[in-house]
């Protein structure tokens, strides 16, 4: 569309922000239906502890696309997030793993497991959010203590007193907070002391770097000693190899979330893998 940019100025048609445009409204509309089809799924990736014991899981969605097969969240959460659908997307996840715990909390072998949902900016921002969170822990029954929300840290950009009163309303329903990909954006040490949170995740970037790179390996250390120090759990994301968990141990880690304990997978097939790995060994 042509349209004065200023008022000096004539911007003239450019055909390929044109197509640019119309990609856009065709993978929003893709995205909608996809929402009224229930092709959004979330699958599941196990936490375990020091002794490889299952903890929980976080939920990752996937988009199982009819003709593109399963698209990754890294393409579609974005767009999610530029259209507003993330907030009617993020109620589902929540919903989800609150009917998800309901259903566990009915037996002993998975009463204590915990689920992590992801809570992006323009869903962290929404008014309704502790209404909504509200009314589906009360439908639901689920157990709000066994829930975290893993917010990011450009979550804290915002003006950070208003983000810590909304930490706080969370809080008051009974739900853990969960810093994701811990040292990859720009907090300050302060948000760790004076924000309600309960658990940090150290980036997968510093996993990856933590046998060769000694600078990930000391923040990682680093990390781990201020955040145990003050009481936040710790849980290092993307371990891939024994060698990296058994550095992590080390350094006084003592949860685990990676494809060394398994790949995010559906529903089925991770209670198939709990069952097999709740079951006693002999
Ligand atoms: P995240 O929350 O930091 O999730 C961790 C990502 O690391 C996931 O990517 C997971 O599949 C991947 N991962 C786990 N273990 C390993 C490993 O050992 N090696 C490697 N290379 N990767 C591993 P995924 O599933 O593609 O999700 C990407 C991001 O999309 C998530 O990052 C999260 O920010 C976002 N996302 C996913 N589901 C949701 C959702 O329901 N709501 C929102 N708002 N965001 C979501
Ligand atoms: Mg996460
Ligand atoms: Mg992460
Ligand atoms: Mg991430």
């Amino acid at each position: 569309e042509a349209k004065s940019a200023g008022n000096n100025s004539i911007r003239f048609f450019d055909p390929l922000m044109q197509v640019a445009v119309e990609e856009r409204a065709r993978l929003e509309n893709e995205l909608r239906r996809a929402m009224r089809n229930r092709e959004l799924i979330p699958y599941f990736q196990m936490q375990v502890d020091a002794d490889r014991r299952p903890v929980g899981a976080e939920i990752l969605l996937r988009w199982q696309h009819p003709d593109l097969g399963l698209v990754s969240p890294a393409t579609f959460i974005p767009l999610a997030e530029e259209t507003g659908l993330i907030v009617p997307i993020g109620f589902d996840v929540f919903e989800a793993a609150c009917l998800c715990l309901t259903r566990w909390g009915k037996h002993a072998a998975t009463a204590s497991l915990t689920l992590s949902v992801n809570v992006s900016v323009g869903q962290f921002r929404n008014d309704t959010l502790i209404e909504r969170f509200a009314e589906i822990l009360a439908r639901t029954g689920a157990n709000p203590a066994r829930l975290k929300l893993e917010i990011t840290e450009s979550v804290l950009a915002d003006d950070i007193a208003g983000v810590a009163r909304k930490l706080d309303e969370l809080k008051a329903l009974g739900l853990h907070l969960s810093l994701d990909d811990f040292g990859t954006g720009f907090s300050s040490l302060s948000y760790l002391k004076n924000l309600p949170l309960d658990q940090i995740k150290i980036d997968q970037s510093f996993v990856r770097g933590i046998l060769d790179a000694p600078k990930d390996a000391a923040i990682a250390q680093s990390v781990i000693a201020l955040a145990s120090a003050i009481g936040l759990e710790v849980v290092a994301e993307g371990v891939e190899t024994e060698s990296q968990r058994t550095a992590l141990h080390d350094i006084g880690c003592r949860l685990f979330q990676g494809y060394l304990f398994g790949r995010p997978c559906a529903l089925a097939e991770f209670e198939t893998a709990l069952g097999a790995r709740l079951a006693p060994q002999t």
